[in-house]
């Protein structure tokens, strides 16, 4: 059995698994649930915590914790974390170690290799940014693949003898996927994935608190700026809401002070099913636009699809149900957990490319998600005009691909070319996405019209490379693969160097460390009196703490629940409730 780990590394929390003999099961992390906040923070101490402890921290010191990173993975994009600026491949890297821990007292060995999960619609540089985030953790990555194809997988492995035409919608954090395939006879045939990599449960949740301070005419970005404390509060309060909005036709919502608690008899701001579904209007169109252009492409209509499969936690607000069902006029199955069938999925990869005897009659096909092409000159009434958009490689095409195209050149003698490549199905590159470029520079003196050969492999991780030369001249290659916004050697070392020099919080004490911050955070929600009792227990527990006396520890810890309990704040052990 191998001991391969399948990664979901999410916007707002990440999660593993392994595939043992009877399928894949989730690995538990220290807290004793499976889903890990994908936040890190740093105490006062100057110390790291990733996960729940960082997640409690993030309310009350947002200044000293980064969130929601993976929105700007494969970006130039730097985050601050106290003194500290880190990049979202260098904080993802911690998330990692963190699942890696976790995954090695799980199986009693170490860890050393993963499939790790991006959305379908990652691009070449989120892509690569993920892969570079694995191997600063320490791992080897052995794939990198699609998280509705992770979750199409587990649909398959249970459903392996059915012919089905199976849709996959996959709302995350951060990003949105849709995903149209075929299963038969053990195998998954993805026929068309569509998406869009800025769309995800977090907009609804800025939506509602976007609203609430509209109310106060102010705009969320010049509050967070103003008011970071009262926003971090504000925001928690909103992601409480919607979650709750799932179940329940009305909530609440406290306003905070602008210190950031929440004051005696705070100003309520109420939301029902009908209010959010109109402020979420906008977004809810954005939904369905990539899933026509996934059944276009796939060449379905709504009502051929056999069975919708739900993924990400972001699908479990009614809002998004009740329009999947409408749209393919049926409900979606609800046999798997959204927030789990990724990872599951991921394990069930690992144990594909591992030739475990368990899964050798499946096997998968998988899609380019994107056009990819190059720039190109048109001529126009004997003038040369740059700046158009040749597709080489076209979206929804089975990979792994490789395919060469021949171009020529436009001047007399001319001796370079610059071949820019780029994504997306426009005319004109400027509305493409950029993705790099390579020089070919020893084309031989001739007239215009010398043949440039151009090859594009597009691998089964994702990867894109781009092979250029022209005849009898040198092979000029790229992979995009090196080519995350320039991290090369010297930038790698620099992330291990710089992710080296942070003080990592001993794991063994991470749970308190979670309690301690989660009352912390409590402590801005209650009046007075109960403040002057909680803040007495948690000073005793962090005394404790620090001491680093076992048996002292538990003690504080069973007074400070007793607080708890006494006050009637639910403390949750795990991420999972
Ligand atoms: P991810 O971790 O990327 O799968 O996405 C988690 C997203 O799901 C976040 O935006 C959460 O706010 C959202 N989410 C989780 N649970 C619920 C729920 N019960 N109702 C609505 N949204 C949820």
């Amino acid at each position: 059995m191998s001991n391969v780990i399948g990664i979901d590394l999410g916007t707002t929390h990440s999660l593993c698994a392994v595939f043992r003999e009877d399928g894949p099961v989730l690995i538990p992390n220290l807290h004793g649930g499976f889903l890990t906040p994908s936040v890190v923070g740093m105490l006062e101490s100057g110390e790291i915590v990733v996960g729940s402890a960082a997640k409690e921290l993030r309310v009350t010191h947002p200044e000293r914790t980064a969130s929601c990173f993976k929105r700007y993975m494969g970006s130039d994009r730097t985050i601050s974390l106290g003194k500290n600026t880190l990049r979202p491949y260098e904080l993802s890297s911690l998330v990692l170690k963190s699942l890696v821990s976790d995954a090695e007292k799980f199986l009693g060995t170490s860890v050393l290799e993963a499939v790790i999960t991006v959305p379908a619609y990652f691009n070449e540089h989120q892509r690569q940014a993920t892969k570079v985030a694995g191997e600063l953790a320490g791992l080897r990555v052995k794939r990198i693949i699609n998280e509705p194809t992770a979750a199409a997988l587990v649909y398959g492995f249970h459903a392996r003898d059915q012919e089905r035409q199976l849709c996959v919608i996959d709302l995350g954090g951060g990003t949105f996927d849709v995903t149209v395939m075929e299963v038969f006879e053990g195998t998954l045939e993805i026929r068309a994935t569509a998406g869009e990599s800025m769309l995800g449960g977090e907009d609804f949740t800025d939506r509602i608190v976007s609203a609430v301070l509209q109310n106060e005419k102010l705009a969320l970005e010049v509050a967070e700026l103003k008011h970071p404390l009262r926003v971090a509060r504000l925001r928690d309060e909103c992601e409480q809401a919607k979650r709750k909005l799932s179940n329940e036709e009305v909530v609440r919502i406290r306003l905070p002070d602008l210190d950031g608690t929440i004051p005696e008899n705070p100003k309520e701001f109420r939301v029902d099913r009908k209010a959010f579904a109109d402020l979420s209007e906008a977004l809810m169109q954005r939904i369905s636009t990539p899933i026509d252009r996934a059944l276009r492409d796939a060449r379905l209509s709504p009502q051929e699809i056999d069975d919708v499969l739900l993924v990400g936690g972001a699908t479990r607000m009614q809002l998004l149900r009740d329009h999947v069902a409408s749209y393919f006029g049926k409900p979606p199955i609800m046999e798997f957990n959204p927030d789990e069938v990724v990872a599951l999925g991921a394990a069930i990869q690992a144990a594909l490319i591992e030739n475990d005897t368990a899964v050798n009659d499946m096997v998968m096909t998988d899609v380019c998600p994107f056009t990819l092409g190059i720039e190109i000159a048109k001529e126009f009434g004997g003038q040369t005009t740059a700046g158009y958009f040749h597709p080489i490689l076209h979206r929804n095409s089975t990979i792994p691909i490789s395919r060469e195209e021949v171009f020529v050149t436009v001047s007399p003698n001319q001796h370079q070319v610059e071949v820019r490549v780029f994504q997306g199905d426009a005319r004109k590159v400027v509305d493409n996405i950029a993705l790099g470029s390579l020089l070919v520079k020893d084309i031989a003196p001739g007239p215009a019209g010398q043949p440039i050969y151009i090859r594009f492999t597009y691998d089964l991780n994702g990867l894109l490379e781009v092979e250029a030369y022209s005849t009898g001249g040198t092979k000029h290659r790229t992979v995009l693969t090196n080519h995350v916004h320039g991290l090369n050697e010297d930038q790698i070392k620099d992330a291990i160097d710089r992710l080296q020099a942070l003080k990592i919080y001993p794991r063994e004490n991470l749970e308190y460390q979670k309690l301690a911050r989660f009352c912390e955070r409590m402590l801005g929600e209650i009046n007075r009196e109960e403040r002057k009792q909680l803040d007495r227990a948690l000073d005793y527990f962090e005394d404790a703490i620090a001491s680093s006396n076992k048996e002292e520890c538990e003690r504080a810890e069973e007074i400070l629940k007793a607080v708890l309990a006494e006050l009637g704040i639910e403390y949750f052990e795990n991420d999972d409730e």
